[in-house]
């Protein structure tokens, strides 16, 4: 061991330089499940949160109206989006924002970069937001010379790790304490960061990692003249912007620079400031199992003496408008980033969100993912059993496994799999077929049996054969005994 480490702890190597990120899903998920500590640290905070968010839930009578009421108001945000839009940038202007509208990633992070130049700002801090990862800000901010410093906790510890976030509500879900502590030692020490930088003796005590992490953003929030933020919600009646955190960074970063830019996806909108009252119920509860999050942050356009003084809104479209001409696939513009289908996912629990190869993992990202950027992460879909505990826990009530199996349907299929449903249809609709088909089928099941006879289909196991399908599970053997032979047999 180096006298680094011996001091330091040992490098945390990050995730996402060992799961490849534009591999296929079965590929990375095979890296991620060889990951013990992975696999030990995802399934102790998946399953904490699980029941968190279950006791919570089950304090409310009215779960499952809140849960209609949300899905309900989305859908009608989806059916008026572009009225929506306008009035949101309407009354935004009117209170002193100014709005503007981005087609896509290259045009939100153009017109981000410009502001901040413009306000003679080269670092800003950040919001947690899942828009600017999408259309990866970050990394445009570096090219353009500009630097973003992550203030959200998790996010910190990412983005100090060199790593990609594996959740979308806890980005360092992946990570346990000890880790954290070894980031924290090796890339805020006293030597790197002077008199405030972190002991070699720092303790894995969470209170004393929250102390490292909040001397290092002090520093932060008290040098940055600009922000960058996106928004939980956009209230079109009033021009508002809701941000729901639980740290109060958010809050830090919202109030102390001159300048605030939010980039907001246009899914976000809500026709009033009353529908926050149904989402104020379902988000905490949903997302870290709280009754009510610690920090709310409202703020509608600008005002002389409190807070920002630029204040300014990029609306984003990248692919949106598209998704929303997809009348099933739609539902997933509903969704409010809570995380509950990553928590009970028994894919995700897992793989982790690397092996997803996108910003958004889990269920939502198999849904989005596709939709967003059409022809890449078509094997997305294929990343769930079809189970429906997504669906069951989705606050918006979004029907994730409908959306999944119509993705299948519009993606690549393997070779005969046309053919073969073609032949079973063919059969089943014919009674006696049907009937010859399943006698024959029992005449022959003997001898598949006997072990290891049949168990695969016999063709070479390729990407589109239906041998794939084999590959990884038995093939079913026919019963002895039918249904309709049974059903005879009782009645006679
Ligand atoms: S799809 Fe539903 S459960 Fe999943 S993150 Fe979105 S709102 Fe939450």
């Amino acid at each position: 061991m180096s006298t680094d480490a011996a001091a330091n702890g040992p490098a945390v190597v990050p995730a996402a330089s060992l799961i490849p990120a534009d591999a296929p899903f079965p590929k990375a998920a095979k890296v991620a499940l060889g990951m013990p500590q992975l696999r030990s640290n995802l399934a102790h905070a998946t399953g904490t949160i699980r029941a968190k968010r279950a006791n919570v839930v089950g304090e409310l009578d009215d779960w499952e109206r809140l849960r209609d009421a949300a899905a309900a108001i989305k859908a009608d945000v989806q059916r008026r989006l572009p009225e929506l839009a306008v009035e949101f940038e309407r009354n935004a202007t009117a209170a002193g924002a100014r709005v503007h509208w981005a087609r896509d990633a290259r045009e939100a992070n153009e017109i981000a970069a410009r502001i901040v130049r413009e306000a003679g700002a080269e670092e800003v801090v950040k919001v947690k937001s899942m828009a600017t990862q999408e259309i990866e800000l970050n990394e445009h901010f570096e090219a353009e010379g500009l630097k973003a410093f992550e203030t959200d906790l998790a996010e910190l510890i990412v983005q100090l790790a060199e790593d990609k976030p594996s959740h979308i509500l806890v980005p360092a879900i992946h990570y346990n304490r000890d880790e954290i502590r070894d980031i924290f030692v090796q890339k805020l020490s006293r030597q790197k960061m002077g008199g405030d930088g972190v002991a070699t003796g720092l303790t894995n005590d969470p209170a004393a990692l929250a102390e490292a992490a909040r001397l290092h953003l002090r520093r932060r929030f008290l040098s940055a003249t600009a922000a960058v933020s996106g928004a939980n919600f956009a209230v079109a009646e009033t021009g508002s912007l809701v941000v729901v955190e639980s740290e109060g960074n958010g809050r830090m970063c919202l109030t102390m620079p001159e300048t605030l830019v939010s980039i907001v996806g246009i899914e976000k909108l809500l026709p009033s400031f009353g529908d926050l009252e149904v989402f104020m119920q379902l988000l905490p509860r949903s997302s870290t199992g709280e009754r009510m999050n610690p920090y709310t942050s409202v703020w509608t356009g600008a005002r002389e003496g409190d807070g920002p003084r630029n204040v300014h809104i990029v609306l984003l479209d990248n692919g949106r408008t598209d998704v929303l001409a997809d009348e099933v696939g739609r539902q997933a513009l509903s969704c409010i980033r809570c995380s509950a289908c990553l928590n009970v996912c028994p894919v995700y629990e897992r793989t982790g969100g690397h092996a997803y190869g996108h910003v958004y993992p889990g269920p939502i990202g198999a849904i989005l993912a596709p939709q967003l950027e059409p022809g890449r992460h078509d094997d997305l879909p294929y990343a769930s059993s079809l189970c429906g505990a997504c669906y069951e826990v989705c606050p918006v009530k979004i029907d994730i496994p409908e959306v999944l199996v119509h993705l299948r349907q519009q993606g690549p299929h393997p070779a005969g799999e046309r053919a073969a449903m073609g032949a079973a249809r063919a059969v089943m609709a014919r009674p006696r077929l049907w009937r010859t088909a399943l006698r024959a089928a029992r005449f022959g099941s003997a001898p598949w049996r006997r072990k290891g006879f049949m168990r695969r289909l016999p063709w070479p196991v390729s990407k589109t054969a239906l041998s794939k399908w084999t590959a990884s599970r038995d093939l079913p053997v026919p019963p002895q005994e039918h249904f309709r032979d049974w059903w005879k047999e009782r009645e006679r």
